[in-house]
């Protein structure tokens, strides 16, 4: 069985708790792994560490912090064969999804390779006579990173090359779920050449995330997962003064319009509320119809639904994997049955499809007629379920968004460029999707959602990312005219 330790200043480290956690195959049931959890002293450890390193890293060039990073990205990029086979081997999720992940987390570490662009900051010059003013931007210090089970390696790569680029050095404490990439991507860092101490790996539970909350050498937080952390995350880390960005989850809506091209929406639906077996925080878990479009569109829903494959992720002829433990598929298959007892129809019912072993499949599942008051409507659930609310008007389906107390990502499927600009403009979310499912931003935009989606003020990667990891320094500066110096230039100016 593999056993995994803590990565500091380099070197792996025993968690010193004597407390560990199972690491499972979710796809045979099979443990494959055990986890030692931080202690406070494994926390005060890596922060030690951190801070040593911090002094010598934020002096660093601009120069060779873009070469280090280029070269870490290289490796990433050859390895994420090695990167995909962990995520699927620890997640689930199937090799091509994984693949996905990989490819996703690189556009951010090659956003970061200009990070000379990215730190130029401004220049006034003779605000007033003889005098310039101008911004700096500098690194925080030591900040951490908290991580969700869903993207182990893209999430951690949201947030690490930017951090570090800005001068900043950072501890990572990623999900106990599935631990393995992340790690593999933190031996790559040092394969490319960073110093130790640069990026520390603390793996550990609330004891872990609590040390960092509380420690005062850590001067910033940035966490991914789900609402009630991410609140407790941001409102107990700037309690203790530190800068906090805390992305939480979501109940993603997705309206059809009665124009839509429906051969298109179908697909949408069914690969933004199935892939990654519905563990994406810009999964579509709502299908919001308007007008006639619902019949025509949930039969050709169906009709793909009959057709997914769901299996090993190894498989690669498996489209979806299984869920990330046994407690979360049954929590997800009971939601199923709170929707038919609350009066939904359930038109495609995952629990009916068999599986062989002992692997935490469930299949996917269709829900229609479900309304704003059911459990399936009101929580995130975080599984292969989509729910379907039937509505009259675009009115209707724009309200339900706004009511919702969620607004990571939405999006609207039309033919009507006018109803689509409408939608842009007024609809309550972070990120939109027009004729796209799943609107990610690309690594030099910046992701985050509005409402209990997002506790603070910046969003994460992309140009709010750098503005996060580093603080602006404004310097106004006399000179007097070189005429009253010591030193003869040649006057007259000028000639
Ligand atoms: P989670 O909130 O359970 O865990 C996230 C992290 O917090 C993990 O590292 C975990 O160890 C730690 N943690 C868990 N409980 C804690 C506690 N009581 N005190 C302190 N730390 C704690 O989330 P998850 O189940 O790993 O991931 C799924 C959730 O993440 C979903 O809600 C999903 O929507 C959300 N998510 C959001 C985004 C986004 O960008 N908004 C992206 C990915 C996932």
């Amino acid at each position: 069985m593999n056993h995994i330790h803590h990565l500091v200043n380099g070197a792996a480290v025993e968690a010193t708790s004597g407390r560990t956690s199972a690491v499972y195959n979710p796809a045979t049931g099979v443990q494959t792994g055990e986890l030692g959890l931080a202690s406070v002293a494994d926390v005060d450890t890596a922060v030690a560490s951190s801070k040593a390193a911090f002094n010598e890293w934020s002096q660093q060039s601009l120069a060779r912090r873009t070469k280090l990073m280029y070269k870490f990205r290289n490796l990433v990029d050859e390895n994420a064969g090695e990167i995909a086979a962990r995520l699927t081997a620890e997640h689930g999720k199937v090799l091509s999804d994984a693949m996905g992940e990989v490819a996703r987390g690189l556009e951010n570490i090659e956003y970061a390779c200009g990070i000379a662009e990215l730190l130029k900051g401004d220049y006034s010059s003779n605000a007033s006579t003889g005098v310039d003013v101008y911004t700096i931007r500098q690194p925080l210090g030591v900040v951490a990173g908290i991580t969700p089970f869903n993207f182990p390696a893209m999430v951690p790569l949201w947030t690490i090359p930017n951090a570090i680029a800005a001068g900043n050095t950072y501890i990572l404490k990623p999900s106990e779920r599935d631990p393995s990439a992340p790690m593999f991507i933190a031996e790559l860092f040092h394969e490319a050449g960073f110093p130790d101490g640069v990026l520390n790996v603390l793996h550990g539970d609330k004891v872990a995330v609590d040390g960092l909350l509380a420690h005062p050498d850590v001067a910033g937080i940035s966490f991914v997962g789900s609402t009630p952390i991410a609140k407790y995350i941001y409102e107990t880390g700037t309690a203790n003064g530190k800068r906090v960005q805390a992305l939480g989850g979501a109940k993603n809506h997705m309206i059809v319009l009665p124009d839509a091209d429906i051969g298109l929406a179908a697909d949408a639906a069914v690969s933004a509320a199935y892939g990654s077996a519905g563990e994406r925080c810009m999964a579509i878990s709502v299908l919001v119809t308007v007008g006639d479009v619902a019949d025509p569109l949930l039969d050709a829903i169906k009709r793909r639904m009959a057709k997914l494959k769901v299996g090993d992720g190894t498989d690669p002829e498996s489209e979806m994997g299984p869920l990330i433990t046994r407690e979360h598929r049954d929590r997800v298959a009971d939601y199923i049955e709170q929707g038919r007892g609350a009066g939904a129809s359930v038109v495609v019912d995952g629990r009916e499809q068999p599986f062989d072993g002992d692997g935490f499949f469930l299949a996917p599942t269709l829900i229609d007629n479900v309304t704003t008051d059911m459990s399936v409507y009101q929580d995130e659930i975080f599984g292969p379920v989509l729910s379907v609310v039937r509505t009259d008007s675009y009115s209707d389906a724009v309200k339900l968004i706004h009511d919702n107390q969620w607004g990571n990502g939405t999006a609207i499927f039309t033919r009507d460029g006018g109803a689509a600009r409408r939608f842009q403009e007024e609809v309550e979310a972070g990120m939109v999707g027009i004729n796209v499912p799943i609107p990610v931003p690309v690594g030099y935009h910046s992701f985050g959602g509005w409402n209990d989606s997002l506790f603070g003020d910046t969003t994460m990667y992309g140009p709010e990312g750098v503005k996060f990891f580093t603080r602006p320094k404004v310097i106004t500066s006399r000179w007097p005219d070189p005429g009253t110096s010591s030193v003869d230039l040649g006057f007259p100016r000028n000639q």
